[in-house]
């Protein structure tokens, strides 16, 4: 009896560390839909009750899957013309790459939970593809669009580097005809769980950070923002930049880091609509600095998608329209500029807006996954005008004619005294909804 107790404590023990891989995923990638598991069965089962009650479409399957549904699958049941690779119905094209599963010897699959599984396939952005793959680097990354398996995509080029996410959509979209908004990640269960391991180190690491960045804040208080920097180039080295949008803000910091480190990053995104005023003064600074600014532009397949299926101005239709277009131009190309970094420099500050009162000198930008630094936090823009006049830093036209935040020509615009700085932009939509996702919901700590 007591044996027998042992033995129960110890499997109760080994389950309760077992790591849900299915959950992790999920928390990480924060995703509405649940990873997807699928079993490989050599015979057909004889209770069919779980069979589809008609053929349907691949990624029809996934997503009632991830909603919940548990599926027994046969070639005949799915009503895309080509069977899917993921679920072992086909030959694997580049199996000499990484063979996930044994096509030949499958009758029948189970989709539904990840554990016990034999592959995981997760309906995830690309952006959320882009984060996982600076996790775990060896991803045998398989796309397809969100509609149907003719977008299908292997990520042959990316088995030893990171896979190229803009690629692999732009291939999905060459092969379907539309723009896939969400991919099928498909991970063999050995590197789904390998990269859950590495989320839960990862987790503590960020943990861990969130203290010290507590901590570094309290320090920072009365401290200038040249001290600020001063510490940031120091501590980070080439791991940390200044994303530059060219407003007053940006060239004090332009200046300030510049003449403490000349080649440290300062990098701006273009996303080809601003104003020439930008480009005339984005010139006068690397001409006065002697430095150069990186540009990060969109995804040329993207914008032309966007704009042949809604047209130059979708985003004054809605709120969601806005932010899919933002996160063309701006979102996407931010995350490539973040890559490889651990700290980024901005020119945040907390009177500009309701929805920066809450900013930190030092924070932890979880939508990023690293350090926010912003050196002027605390300052007022007459802190920031005083400085720029001292110094006689270039400035931005715009900013004589009004604006006091500079952003996309069609989105932005001058405003009167007493103004909230980002009644500037979206004129359209209410004080809450206006962020771009590059700041938006960047804390959590
Ligand atoms: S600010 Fe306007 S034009 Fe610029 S990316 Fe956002 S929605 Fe598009």
């Amino acid at each position: 009896m007591v044996k027998q107790l042992k033995i129960i404590k110890m499997a109760q023990k080994q389950k309760a560390q077992k790591p849900d891989v299915g959950k992790i995923l999920q928390s990480y990638i924060k995703s509405r839909l649940r990873p997807v598991g699928v079993k490989i069965l050599k015979e057909i089962p004889k209770d069919q009750k779980l069979k589809p009650e008609k053929p349907m479409r691949y990624s029809q399957l996934i997503r009632a899957a991830a909603e919940g549904q548990d599926f027994i699958v046969e070639k005949d049941d799915i009503s895309d013309p080509n069977p899917q690779l993921a679920l072992g119905f086909c030959e694997p094209k580049y199996v000499d790459v990484q063979p996930r599963i044994q096509p030949a010897k499958t009758k029948a699959v189970r989709i539904g939970p990840v554990e016990g599984a034999d592959v995981v396939l997760m309906i995830i952005t690309p952006k959320a593809v882009m984060e996982l793959t600076q996790i775990y680097k060896k991803i045998d990354a398989h796309f397809s669009g969100e509609l149907g398996v003719e977008g299908e995509a292997t990520a042959l080029p990316y088995t030893t580097g990171l896979p190229n996410v803009s690629f692999l959509c732009n291939s999905a979209r060459l092969l379907s005809g539309y723009r896939p908004s969400e991919v099928i990640l498909s991970l063999p269960i050995k590197d789904a769980k390998e990269l859950a391991q590495k989320i839960k180190q990862r987790e503590h690491v960020r943990q861990t950070t969130i203290n010290d960045v507590k901590k570094l804040s309290k320090q920072f208080e009365g401290k200038s923002p040249v001290q600020i920097i001063d510490w940031a180039l120091e501590h980070f080295g080439d791991k940390i930049a200044l994303a530059n949008s060219f407003s007053a803000e940006d060239a004090m910091l332009t200046d300030i880091i510049w003449t403490i480190n000349p080649p440290a990053k300062i990098f701006t995104l273009d996303t080809g609509r601003l104003n020439e005023e930008t480009y005339d003064v984005w010139a006068r600074i690397e001409q006065k600095y002697g430095g150069k600014i990186q540009s990060y532009h969109p995804d040329a397949g993207d914008v032309e998608t966007l704009l042949r299926q809604k047209g130059p101005y979708s985003f004054r239709e809605s709120v969601e329209n806005r932010k899919e277009c933002c996160e063309i131009r701006k979102v996407e190309p931010l995350m490539r500029a973040l890559t490889g970094l651990d700290a980024w420099i901005t020119g945040l500050r907390k009177s500009q807006s309701i929805t920066r009162k809450e900013i930190e000198t030092v924070e932890w930008d979880d939508a990023n996954r690293l350090i926010k630094i912003n050196p002027l936090a605390e300052l007022s823009e007459d802190d920031v005008w005083t400085y720029i006049k001292e110094h006689d830093i270039p400035v931005n036209t715009l900013q004589k004619r009004g604006y006091k935040s500079i952003g996309c020509e069609p989105c932005t615009r001058e405003i009167t005294d007493g103004q909230d700085i980002r009644d500037g932009r979206w004129w359209w939509e209410s004080p809450e909804t206006k962020e771009c996702g590059l700041h938006g919901s960047s804390r959590k700590n």
